[in-house]
């Protein structure tokens, strides 16, 4: 059975996951209005994912007959200076959000929940994979500078991305 305080833990996870989903679905309506639809599209399915990320926890809970509980989502910025500025606090959001899956990772071990533990490793290597997704971007970002010809392009590139469900 899921100890209290293992349960409690992966339903603010699930609360964080969610408030994920928010800020970058504030981001993607923000690039919209800005007139970078390809921006726009990157985050939109950014979004879709981090409800996929919820939706997985949700689903263990309930796999472990426990019962998850949906917290109020806090309020996401509604405006960045750039671009850039936008996947750097992406980047920084992943980096903490990492450290709160690791947290998780160190209870369920500290609970020797070995099946939570399990599970967790799925998220452990998503937030690699994420982390350097974003950090490709910015690195893209930085080589074309404030040349908006580079810019277009990039977004043009970010117009590209499709969902693709995470395997949780
Ligand atoms: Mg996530």
């Amino acid at each position: 059975m899921l100890s209290k305080k293992l349960e409690d833990a992966l339903n603010e996870q699930v609360n964080a996951e969610m408030w994920s989903a928010y800020l970058y679905l504030s981001m993607s309506i923000y690039f919209n209005y800005e007139g970078r639809p390809g921006v726009a599209n990157w985050f939109r399915i950014q979004f879709q994912e981090e409800q996929a990320h919820a939706l997985a926890l949700m689903d263990y809970l309930n796999a472990r007959d426990a019962k998850a509980v949906l917290q109020p989502i806090a309020g996401v910025p509604e405006s960045w200076d750039s671009v850039k500025d936008a996947f750097v606090a992406t980047l920084e959001h992943e980096q903490k959000v990492t450290e709160l899956i690791n947290n998780l990772y160190a209870l369920a071990e500290e609970e020797k929940d070995f099946a939570t533990r399990q599970k967790l490793n799925t998220f452990v290597a998503e937030q690699v994979e994420e982390e350097e997704t974003v950090r490709q971007i910015i690195d893209d970002l930085n080589l074309v500078g404030s040349d908006g010809t580079g810019l277009y392009q990039i977004d043009r590139q970010l117009a590209t991305r499709t969902y693709v469900a995470p395997q949780l």
